[in-house]
């Protein structure tokens, strides 16, 4: 009956796992099977299998009693009497979109079998909020030396007015859900391939909350929390590498009870540079045009870079593709460090589109007294 797959497999990760890989690699795996992204013909099996795994390994408690118990332990583990663990399968299958998710289902489970703890947790344990995840392109410069970025970014916040109750006046206006006597749940018979099963629903009439608000909180409109655009500065730390995410402790989605926020997780890509561009990890490659007179008479020449401009000493009769390191122009070796890699330029002989009059006559003339004789032997190969 059991086929469920080891929870550390579904999410790819060993058993020993910490919380940092199990939640990088819920986030990859999240964003690959989401259904309204993916494309996998199973994506919707594939998320809710991951979305499992994952609200049973990022909590401690959960992922104890998984690892001493397997499935099974954790099936029986809040089901309690009245309830048999063939269910649970029944439960994912048929009951899913009766509940809020599986956040909730787990709640359920894991709760101690009892809704009033629940619901006690619900109202009163403050809770860390939802984390939040946010992109921002920044110049290749900006990359090298740090930065800070200004998100504006839409937060789920507690609100003000009835200070997350979501009743106008939290003393009157909050009552007991009578259809579930304050449980939050209703119990629902189920006819399935076991018979008759007993299941526990979330009450359709108070969402799970266990109560009812008569006059609802106007700036909320009773759920006591609500979304709402907020300008977060953020600073980005210099030398940070192509593709790296950072994560911002505690300035995502607002706690609940005071609980502190949630994390954000930004990825950072980098605008295209149509001369300079990073390789080597740690050092800038510049495609510098040079003047044609200059490559072929040598002298110094002016190299723009992040830091400023650099004089570079040329050689006589430079052609294009050639290379010169300018050491400790490129980026730092670490945020912490003053090492830096090296700046590359490779010339790019570069020629006038237009020439003047007396330009033509000059190079005529160079060009009877002309003794290059251009280098053949790549008509050998023909
Ligand atoms: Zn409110
Ligand atoms: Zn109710």
């Amino acid at each position: 009956m059991n086929n469920k797959r080891d929870y550390y497999e579904v999410l790819g990760v060993s058993n020993n796992a910490s919380d940092d890989e199990i939640k990088k690699a819920f986030r990859t795996l999240a964003k690959k099977y989401h259904p309204d992204v993916s494309k996998e013909k199973d994506a919707e099996a594939k998320f809710k299998e991951v979305n499992e795994a994952y609200e049973v390994l990022s909590d401690p408690n959960k992922r104890k009693m998984y690892d001493q118990f397997g499935h099974a332990g954790a099936q029986q583990q809040g089901f309690g009497q009245g309830f048999n663990a063939s269910g649970f399968e029944d439960i994912f299958s048929g009951g899913f979109s009766s509940f809020g998710g599986f956040g909730d289902i787990f709640e359920n489970f894991f709760g101690g079998g009892s809704s009033h703890r629940k619901q006690q947790k619900q109202d009163t344990r403050p809770m860390k909020g939802q984390d939040i995840g946010a992109h921002v392109t920044i110049s290749l410069k900006e990359m090298m030396f740090g930065t800070t970025v200004n998100l504006n970014l839409t937060l789920d916040k507690t609100c003000e007015v009835c200070n997350g109750a979501g009743a106008k006046n939290p003393k009157t206006d909050i009552h007991t859900c009578t259809t579930c006597d304050g449980y939050g749940y209703v119990n629902v018979e189920q006819r399935s391939l076991f018979g008759i099963i007993q299941t526990q629903q979330t009450c359709p009439d108070c969402k799970g909350t266990g109560k009812v608000i008569t006059n609802k909180c106007p700036k909320c409109r009773g759920k006591g929390r609500y979304q709402a655009k907020e300008k977060i500065d953020l600073e980005i730390p210099k030398s940070i590498m192509p593709g790296q995410q950072l994560r911002v402790w505690e300035k995502g989605n607002y706690g609940y009870n005071g609980g502190p926020r949630g994390d954000i997780y930004l990825d950072i890509s980098v605008k295209p540079n149509k001369y300079f561009k990073r390789v080597n990890e740690y050092d800038l490659f510049l495609d510098l045009p040079v003047n044609y007179l200059d490559a072929l008479l040598g002298g110094e020449i002016i190299v723009p870079t992040f830091d400023g401009e650099v004089r570079l000493k040329l050689p006589s009769n430079t052609k294009t593709n050639s290379i010169f390191n300018i050491p400790n122009y490129g980026f730092f070796k670490s945020p912490s460090s003053n090492k830096r890699g090296d700046l590359i330029v490779n010339v790019i002989v570069s020629v006038p589109t237009k020439l003047s009059a007396e330009e033509r006559q000059k190079l005529n003339e160079l060009k009877e007294i002309s003794t290059y004789k251009m280098d053949m032997d790549f008509m050998k190969d023909l």
